[in-house]
């Protein structure tokens, strides 16, 4: 799916279960979501993260710089802190910058596990201990929406390779998929709308 779509799906799936969350409804919290809803994508050289992180937007430049970030996160944590969650935040830039697009860890359930493991560190290190439901939210919702897509998702890597769709999945950036996700995109913002005057900030 398109990051727009992610984005948007993630913050409304926020404000739907702030309540049942730790802590309070928050708009840092929707932006934890909102940002962990994008996640995923960061495989992709031409992602809505990597448009703002990547100089030249291309399969070698998005290699090069994952991979030194692991190395450095790892050099890091060697030299500082010798913390399990950046051991596994590194060697996952490692895995970022060697696989394609939705072939690999960030689409999988491994994923979903690293990122909420790392966020569980870093919700400790700075007294926001909610964080990891957050980050776990806004994945989820990344991995569920694109396994309503055509091309699926590698949900059990590395264990199997195999793409894990739903039934009725539609190709993204074709006319069904576009009116797809503008009807989703539209139903989760009029949603937001008629729900935020009513969370308590
Ligand atoms: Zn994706």
């Amino acid at each position: 799916m398109e990051g727009k779509t992610h984005a948007i799906v993630g913050a409304a799936s926020y404000v739907a279960l702030a309540n049942k969350l730790p802590g309070k409804f928050s708009f840092l919290g929707m932006f934890i979501v909102v940002f962990a809803a994008l996640l995923p994508d960061i495989d992709h050289p031409k992602s809505l993260f990597n448009k703002y992180i990547l100089p030249i937007k291309n399969k070698t430049t998005k290699m090069i710089l994952y991979f030194s970030l692991g190395v450095l996160v790892l050099w890091f944590d060697y030299l500082y802190t010798n913390e399990k969650a950046l051991k596994a935040l590194g060697i996952s830039f490692i895995f970022i910058g060697i696989s394609s697009h939705r072939n690999g860890l960030t689409h999988s359930l491994i994923g979903l596990w690293v990122f909420g493991f790392v966020s569980e560190y870093f919700g400790k290190t700075f007294g926001m201990p909610q964080i990891k439901y957050y980050v776990i939210l806004g994945y989820s919702t990344h991995l569920i929406c694109d396994s309503m897509t055509k091309m699926g998702l590698p949900l059990f890597y590395p264990f199997l390779r195999k793409k894990i769709k739903l039934p009725l999945a539609f190709k993204v950036g074709s006319k069904t998929g576009k009116f797809i996700e503008g009807i989703i995109s539209t139903l989760a913002l009029v949603y937001m709308v008629y729900m935020l005057p009513s969370m308590h900030v």
